[in-house]
């Protein structure tokens, strides 16, 4: 990934999908922001504790150094799961500007309306941004340990591929910043799960020690998954950025003792090259 400042802000892009100039995308960082402690500064969510007015303000500062209208930021209530929703043009900008207009009950989001862009929101889980350059179709998807576990990354790439007709081979993929296995130390009743649907002895659990905890690499859980699903390794791009190691820059859930903001990571289709390129 590249950082670059545009305007106050600092955003991050992933060096794949800006060789689409016609496709935008963003991870937005934590500085640059209005809200206060312990949200500060660049909180994206409405549903973490924040001032409203301050999220809104945010968001609309994004918006503007993205140069999309606020109105197309398209989000869900990310509830840890697997689903994957389809959104339609008559979706656009639900959840824009508060909480309680959010996409019901999923994590990620695909589409090919023009005027959309979806935007997850993170502290620790891995965002995973989808795009289909020749077809213009865009995803997301968020993935903590139980959307890892429900397979929230293949399931995405399922519905490209089911709906849109879209190649596994064309669609281009970034793994953003997340927990990394340096930071992400679980608990045995978690690894258990891990361990039950995929499997002992892989490489995305480390250093399991006797009474059972271990790190689990979620990076590499849904990497693995979207090799799996079909998509050629030379299409992801996979930052090593570990949120709860640069709490300076990301929010993390872990790190923050679960008091903290989030940012956002989204991609969207767009008539003039996008900001970045
Ligand atoms: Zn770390």
């Amino acid at each position: 990934m590249i950082e670059k400042k545009i305007n106050s802000l600092s955003i991050w892009f992933f060096e794949n999908l800006l060789r689409y100039e016609r496709i935008g995308h963003f991870v937005s960082t934590r500085n640059g922001g209005h809200s206060k402690a312990p949200y500060d500064s660049l909180n994206l969510s409405f549903n973490v504790g924040d001032d409203p007015k301050k999220v809104l303000k945010n968001r609309k500062l994004l918006a503007g150094t993205l140069g999309i209208p606020l109105t197309n930021l398209t989000t869900a209530k990310q509830i840890h799961d697997g689903h994957v929703r389809i959104v339609s043009d008559a979706l656009r900008g639900k959840g824009s500007t508060n909480y309680k207009g959010a996409i019901n009950a999923t994590d990620a989001m695909v589409t090919n309306a023009p005027n959309i862009c979806l935007m997850i929101l993170l502290a620790d889980c891995v965002p995973i941004l989808f795009c289909d350059p020749s077809k213009r179709v865009i995803g997301v998807a968020h993935a903590g340990w139980k959307g890892t576990l429900r397979f929230v990354a293949h399931n995405t790439v399922k519905v490209l591929r089911e709906h849109f007709g879209c190649s596994p081979q064309d669609i281009v993929v970034g793994i953003g910043p997340s927990i990394g296995p340096c930071c992400y130390q679980v608990g045995q009743e978690v690894l258990s799960q891990v361990e039950h649907v995929l499997g002992t002895g892989q490489d995305h659990i480390r250093h399991k020690s006797a009474n059972g905890k271990g790190y689990f690499d979620l990076r590499t859980a849904n990497l693995k998954q979207l090799l799996r699903a079909g998509i050629p390794e030379k299409n992801i791009e996979m930052t090593e950025t570990c949120t709860s190691h640069h709490p300076n820059l990301f929010f993390s859930h872990r790190h923050e003792k679960g008091k903290t903001g989030r940012f956002g990571a989204g991609i969207f289709r767009t008539p003039q090259p996008a900001q970045g390129h």
